[in-house]
């Protein structure tokens, strides 16, 4: 066969089967009627899933929508989607948890004391519709270490106002919690640089 011949059956195949996709995805298109704020999860071990809270950040932010982002756990260093939100962002509600909760302070009193202090600040964001977005990031760990009641976020998350999406991100989202939400993405760890020697990297791992 010569190589002419060769691409144009190739390019008739790949056409056939875009066609066969679009018409797929045109038919889901057309079956979701609803209108309504989604519930979304993003777990897993893979990297990928505060840097993918805050992309849906910047989709909100582009249309000017109101955003609240609280994050349970805090980082030993600043991160850039904090420094820009705060410093460029003033409609964006940021919270973090702080009190000194990191993974080293071993003091489960005080963190749990952290952990319900940073929920006092979810539950009005969850009941106010004019939040079009609220981001719950790393909010798997509370539940995990039994810092917050899982019920109590998930019937949170049930009543929010209906316009109003909602993103928990972190590793070991419960299968309670999975339930209740509309679209769950888990992250798969394929490799890490980490797992390399890498060093995280400014602006990319934080
Ligand atoms: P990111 O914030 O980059 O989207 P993430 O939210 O998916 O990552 P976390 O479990 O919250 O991941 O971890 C936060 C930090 O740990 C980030 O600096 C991230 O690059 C790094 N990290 C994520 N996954 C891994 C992994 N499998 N091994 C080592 N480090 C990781
Ligand atoms: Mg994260």
């Amino acid at each position: 066969m010569s190589e002419d011949n060769h691409e144009d059956k190739k390019g008739a195949k790949h056409k056939a089967a875009m066609q066969k996709q679009k018409s797929n995805v045109d038919a889901q298109i057309e079956a979701a009627d609803t209108e309504r704020g989604v519930a979304i999860l993003i777990t897993g071990n893979g990297k990928g899933k505060t840097s993918s809270a805050f992309g849906m950040v910047m989709r909100a932010l582009g249309y000017d929508m109101k955003v609240g982002v609280v994050q349970f756990i805090k980082g030993q260093q600043l991160s850039g989607e904090e420094i820009y939100l705060r410093d460029h962002c003033p409609q964006v509600d940021f919270y973090q948890m702080g009190t000194g909760f990191t993974w080293d302070t071993q003091d489960r009193s005080g963190d749990i004391a952290a952990a319900k202090k940073t929920w006092a600040i979810v539950i009005p964001m969850l009941q106010d519709p004019s939040y079009d977005l609220v981001i719950l990031d790393e909010l798997t760990y509370m539940i995990a270490f039994d810092y917050l009641p899982e019920s109590e976020i998930i019937t949170a998350i049930k009543q929010r106002p209906r316009e109003q999406s909602v993103v928990v991100t972190g590793r070991g989202g419960g299968t309670a919690l999975q339930d209740v939400m509309d679209t769950v993405s888990e992250v798969k760890e394929i490799r890490h640089a980490y797992n390399n020697g890498i060093k995280a990297r400014r602006g990319v791992d934080y």
